[in-house]
């Protein structure tokens, strides 16, 4: 609207946003932010910018809070709050756009080419209005469906549905367990949706889209580091064409799980690589500002709890 005076374009922008920003922190050397949101009823929303070389990714919240209670993820220990709506969700992408034209990352594109749901939430719980802000990513943003990548714990109806929508977008499937023993003690939905059915649900996906699947493994010292582990993982990834993302646990306050050290990580990737598995292992960005997923939300919930303990 540039036929308004500027000072009016400013204000009225302040007033778009469906939330406030509530707390911004960067880390990498200014190559990562992370951002807490608040709504007008108190839910929080979190987002994460990273820029590489020639890409900018966005991670983002589908809901606040997450039901599914993963043992491991600081969002899953703090129960649900509610779904995002369709606006909660596009315009977090809208303000990262805001912000890097303001304050471009340096040798990074100035607007988000990548998009991620792998910050609060699962998305394929919120299943209409992701796909509603799926669609508005890539006719009003403008994205490329290509370069947004949904990921699941494994919720396999929602997997076999966004299969039949004619969107070229990435599925990621969070395994974290190549068996049903170990993956029901850390995905209470595995009961729900066992191994079997959410490989099937992955491999339908490929079919239908002709995109890969990728395989999204968090890696807990002494619980799914083990050789074993690794070969049964490498067996399901070959058998979906799939490329396997191996990142180390984030300790978070309320799990007993640890991360791994250096030498198990190499060994988990050695084996599955030897096994013909095609597997990366991705650094984990703002360590230091706890970017993984749900622990900025924890650090200000423990800030306030402290705030309020010492008044
Ligand atoms: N609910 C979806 C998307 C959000 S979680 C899902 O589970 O896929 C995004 C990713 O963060 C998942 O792969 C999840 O396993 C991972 N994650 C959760 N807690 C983590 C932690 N403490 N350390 C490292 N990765 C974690
Ligand atoms: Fe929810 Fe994903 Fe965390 Fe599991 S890992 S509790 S599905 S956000």
């Amino acid at each position: 609207m540039l036929n308004l005076p500027t000072e009016m374009r400013v204000a009225l922008a302040n007033r778009l946003w469906p939330f406030e920003l509530e707390a911004a922190q960067s880390a990498d050397g200014g190559r990562t932010h992370k951002w807490l949101f608040r709504t007008a009823d108190r839910a929080s929303i979190e987002a994460v910018v990273m820029g590489y070389d020639n890409r900018t990714t966005l991670c983002i919240s589908s809901q606040a809070g997450c039901a599914m209670g993963c043992t491991f993820c600081a969002t899953g220990q703090f129960g649900f709050e509610r779904h995002l709506d369709i606006g909660e969700i596009v315009a977090q992408v809208a303000y990262a756009n805001a912000f890097l034209a303001d304050s471009p990352i340096a040798g990074s594109p100035a607007r988000v080419t990548n998009v991620v749901f792998m910050g609060m939430g699962e998305p394929l719980a919120n299943y209409d209005n992701v796909v509603a802000a799926l669609h508005r990513m890539i006719d009003v943003i403008d994205m490329a469906a290509r370069s947004i990548t949904v990921s699941t714990v494994g919720v396999v109806p929602g997997m076999r549905k966004l299969a039949e929508e004619g969107l070229q977008v990435g599925l990621a499937v969070s395994l974290h367990a190549a068996d049903d023993q170990l993956r029901t003690s850390l995905v209470p939905l595995n009961k729900r949706y066992p191994l079997q059915e959410v490989i099937a649900a992955a491999a339908y996906y490929f079919e239908r889209t002709g995109r890969r699947i990728s395989i999204e493994w968090t890696l807990m010292a002494s619980v799914n580091d083990t050789e074993e582990q690794a070969s049964k993982l490498a067996e399901i990834a070959r058998a979906l064409q799939a490329h396997v993302n191996v990142i180390a646990l984030n300790p978070t306050p309320l799990t007993s799980q640890q991360a791994p050290g250096r030498s198990s990580v190499d060994r988990f990737m050695e084996v599955l690589r030897n096994h013909g598995a095609r597997a990366t292992f991705r650094e984990t960005r703002g360590k230091e500002i706890d970017a993984a997923c749900g622990q900025l939300r924890v650090r200000s919930a423990a800030d306030i709890a402290k705030a309020s303990t010492s008044e």
